[in-house]
């Protein structure tokens, strides 16, 4: 079994699957395999920013209520141009204790899990459904989660979607029941460009970008209280957190800047409302006088762009995934995760999705992406066992 989940792994690596390829080869590959293995397999098609895109949808049992879903998604942040890199990427190395290669942490090392584990399973001996749901362009936005959840009822047509989801991210084999809301956009600061000895004549966008950012820092100061309630599930920041992430403006040091454009992505609480905070930057901004130090003459514009939301998540507890999950992986506690995930695009489709899976956190995205061997391989039998637990009965 072992032999054919790196077998797997390394068909997956090998697929270049960055966010912005097309990763139709490899989803039909994922669904080649599960339907060699006797699930039903469809290939949910998208297209996001031009490029054709593929969610797989896999399942297999009667159709009962009350089954599981197991989820992961197929594409990997980029690895051209990134620092650090002395292997080749897409090529799938073994050696002591780990195995190295983009994705075999965030998330392809979980989805050879699955189809190891779908090709070792006895189906006739599910008495409840079990479901696949591999998706596409999560690293940008969760958006291949977001189409198949509003697809998934026709798909699945008779076959009754299940409530419980494990979605296998990078946590160690912790238990992860909540994430923030993440919400991504930019502002664009528009002055009137012109030489830079005769101010009175332009306005310097990067000068009113200087001030919008002042606002923005003193609603980031003033939410950066911690909330009691999240105290425990997010130690690390009990509150909401923002970035401003880029900022790009101006062409010469002397010429008055026209333009002036930064990126933004803040994280709320998942009990709240995700674009609060998104509004009231629109309110600040548009309070604020745009003008520019060096001359009162004219005003600048600043425009909000479109937000990108991915929805939070905060799963209620003590389910029977939860049990199964806490069982399988030996531990305790059940804590909230620092990254979003799909599962926010799940819960706001009914479903209770819980977090867990065998990489660790600190291993996705960086430069020479790996895996320790025994969380990756001991994988497919935590997937078996859940299986039996929650679907053989
Ligand atoms: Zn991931």
């Amino acid at each position: 079994m072992s032999a054919y989940l790196y077998q797997v792994l390394e068909r997956l690596v090998a697929f270049d699957t960055v966010s912005s390829n097309s990763d139709a080869p490899a989803m039909e590959f994922l669904a080649e395999r599960l339907a060699a293995h006797g699930f039903k397999v469809h290939l949910h098609r998208i297209n996001i920013a031009g490029i054709p895109q593929l969610n797989l949808i896999a399942w297999a049992g009667p159709p009962r209520p009350d089954g599981l879903t197991i989820s992961g998604h197929l594409d990997t942040v980029p690895f051209a141009g990134q620092p650090g890199w002395n292997r080749d990427p897409l090529k799938l190395g073994v050696d002591g204790e780990r195995v190295w290669g983009r994705g075999t942490t965030d998330m392809k090392g979980f989805l050879a899990e699955c189809v190891a584990a779908a090709a070792a399973l006895e189906l006739r001996a599910l008495k409840r459904p079990l479901v696949f749901i591999f998706t596409s362009n999560e690293e940008v936005g969760c958006l291949g989660a977001e189409s198949v959840c509003g697809a998934l009822g026709s798909i699945l047509g008779e076959f009754p979607a299940p409530r419980l989801v494990w979605i296998g991210e990078p946590t160690s084999w912790q238990v992860q029941h909540a994430h923030k809301s993440i919400v991504l956009f930019e502002v664009t600061v528009r002055g009137v460009g012109g030489h830079s000895g005769a101010p009175a004549q332009g306005v310097n966008a990067i000068a009113v970008a200087g001030r919008a950012l002042e606002a923005i820092g003193h609603l980031q100061a003033e939410r950066s209280r911690p909330s009691g309630k999240f105290m425990r599930i997010f130690p690390d920041a009990p509150y909401d957190v923002l970035n401003v992430g880029t900022i790009a403006g101006g062409i010469a040091a002397n010429i008055i800047a026209e333009q002036c454009r930064f990126g933004i992505t803040y994280r709320s609480l998942p009990d709240a409302e995700p674009l609060e905070i998104y509004r009231e930057i629109q309110r600040r901004l548009a309070a604020l006088d745009p003008y520019d130090y060096a001359s009162r003459n004219h005003r600048a514009a600043i425009e909000v762009g479109p937000p990108m939301v991915v929805p939070p998540l905060l799963a209620p507890r003590d389910t029977e995934l939860e049990r199964a999950l806490l069982e399988a992986t030996g531990t305790h506690a059940v804590g909230g995760a620092l990254f979003g995930t799909d599962g926010g695009w799940f819960a706001r489709a009914g479903m209770v999705p819980l977090i867990c899976g065998p990489g660790d956190l600190e291993q996705a995205h960086k430069p020479n992406e790996n895996i320790r061997r025994a969380a990756l391989e001991s994988g497919t039998d935590k997937i078996l066992k859940i299986i039996e637990r929650l679907l053989f009965h």
